[in-house]
C-alpha cells in the first residue's frame, strides 16, 4: 500500500463533481445572503460574539529557497547575497522581544533550504525550548518534505524527529490551491495536493493540531476554490487535526505574477462565507487581515469568520510584496471590538488564554509536555 510518507504521494480519488458544482454556485448567490448564512453556522460552531486573536510573532529562520514559486517575493536562490539563514542566538533574542509583549508562540516558516539538515531543526527546537521556552508552531508541510527529501527519510520519521525536540504544532502554509492542474502553474516544484494531505495526516497521527490555509486569485476557478476546501473537509473528517482554516488572497507586487487582478473584497467575503459553509468540522476560521487590510477583516467577522488571527509583530512574506499591515494588540483589540465582538487572547489550540498560568502557554501540548 502506498502510504505517500516516504515513497509518492497517495492517489488521490476526484471529489464528488455533483457536490463541487453544487457548492461553486453558492458564488453567484448575493453576497450580504451568503454572509448571513455563514454568519448562521459560524454561530452554532463557536460562543456567539467572541473573536479570538493570538499573540505571536512570525520568525523567517531562513529565506534561501530552491522552489522558485512564481508568487512569491521572499525569498532568495542559494548563493544570493540576500540569503540569510538565522543563528540560533538571533532566533532566541526574537523570542525574547516577543514574550516581552505577552507573546505566547512563535509561528517558525523558512525557504526550502535544502543545505539545512535535520540536526540543523532538533538543534533549533532544542535550543528554543531550553533557552527561551514558547510554543513552537512550525515548519509547514513542503518544508517538512524537504527535510525528508533530504534525508531521504519518510515524513512521519521527521515529525517524531522535530517533535521529540519541542515542535508543538504545524501551520498551514504551502496549500495554495490543492488541485494540482494549479499547482502546476504556480508552484511547479511545490508538493502535489497528495503529498500536503499525506504529511498533514501524519501530523495528525502523532498527536500534532495543524491548520490548513488557502490562497486564492491566482486564477483558479471557483471550483478549483471548493474542491480544496473539500480536500480539507474530508482530511478532516478523518482525523480531526485541523483547528482553523486560513484563507487568503494572492498579493503579486514584485513576483513573477505581477499585473494578477487582484481579488476584490466581494469575492474575498464571498469565499470566507463558502469556506465556512463547506468546511463544516473545522472548528475555527480565520480573517487575513495581514492581505485585506482591518476593515476589511472587520467585515469577514460577519462572513462566518471566528478569529482575527495574530498580532504579527513581525511578517516577512507578504511585506516582501509591499503589502504591510501589522497591528499593535490595542488597536487590533479595537478592530474586534468596534465590528461588535468580544475579544479574547487564545492558545494555539484556540483555547482562551489563562491568567492563572505563570509560565509560557497553555494550550493542551505544552500542558502535557510540561506535566
Ligand atoms: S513560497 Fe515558500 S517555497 Fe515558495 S518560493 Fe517562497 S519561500 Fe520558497
Amino acid at each position: 500500500m502506498t502510504t505517500g510518507l516516504s515513497g509518492p504521494s497517495t492517489v488521490l480519488a476526484p471529489v464528488d463533481a455533483e457536490e463541487r458544482a453544487e457548492y461553486a454556485s453558492l458564488y453567484d448567490r448575493p453576497l450580504l445572503e451568503l454572509g448571513a448564512m455563514a454568519r448562521e453556522r459560524a454561530t452554532a460552531a463557536v460562543p456567539d460574539g467572541v473573536v479570538s486573536y493570538i499573540a505571536d510573532r512570525n520568525i523567517n529562520y531562513t529565506n534561501v529557497c530552491v522552489t522558485d514559486c512564481s508568487f512569491c517575493a521572499f525569498y532568495r536562490r542559494p548563493g544570493h547575497e540576500e540569503g540569510y539563514v538565522l543563528s540560533n542566538e538571533q532566533i532566541g533574542a526574537k523570542i525574547d522581544e516577543a514574550k516581552a509583549i505577552g507573546a505566547v508562540q512563535i509561528l517558525m516558516q523558512g525557504g526550502h533550504n535544502p543545505y539545512l539538515k535535520l540536526d540543523y531543526y532538533t538543534g533549533l527546537l532544542d535550543y528554543i525550548k531550553t533557552h527561551h521556552p514558547i510554543h513552537v508552531h512550525g515548519f509547514s508541510a513542503s518544508e517538512l518534505d524537504i527535510i525528508a527529501r533530504v534525508h531521504k527519510l519518510d515524513v512521519d520519521t521527521v515529525v517524531g524527529e522535530l517533535m521529540d525536540a519541542g515542535l508543538d504544532s504545524v501551520p498551514g502554509a504551502g496549500a495554495e490551491i490543492l488541485v494540482d492542474d494549479v499547482r502546476d502553474r504556480i508552484a511547479k516544484k511545490k508538493i502535489d495536493t497528495g503529498r500536503w494531505l499525506d504529511i498533514h495526516r501524519a501530523v495528525h497521527g502523532r498527536g500534532l493540531l495543524s491548520s490548513a490555509t488557502m490562497m486564492f486569485g491566482a486564477g483558479e476557478s471557483r471550483e478549483d476554490r471548493v474542491e480544496h476546501m473539500m480536500r480539507v473537509r474530508d482530511l478532516q473528517r478523518e482525523t480531526g487535526g485541523f483547528t482553523a482554516f486560513i484563507p487568503w488572497t494572492l498579493q503579486s507586487d514584485g513576483t513573477e505574477m505581477d499585473g494578477t487582478p487582484e481579488a476584490t473584497a466581494a469575492e474575498y467575503l464571498k469565499t470566507v462565507a463558502i469556506s465556512r459553509l463547506v468546511i463544516d468540522n473545522v472548528r475555527n476560521l480565520q480573517v487575513s487581515y495581514v492581505t485585506q487590510g482591518p476593515k476589511v477583516a472587520q467585515v469577514a467577522l460577519h462572513f462566518g469568520c471566528n478569529d482575527f488571527g495574530s498580532l504579527m509583530m513581525e511578517e516577512n512574506v507578504v511585506s516582501a510584496t509591499g503589502t504591510d499591515f501589522i497591528m499593535p494588540r490595542p488597536m487590533l483589540v479595537r478592530f474586534i471590538e468596534e465590528a461588535g465582538f468580544k475579544a479574547v487572547p487564545r492558545y494555539q489550540d484556540y483555547s482562551p488564554v489563562r491568567d492563572d498560568l505563570d509560565w509560557y502557554c497553555g494550550c493542551a501540548v505544552c500542558l502535557d509536555r510540561r506535566g
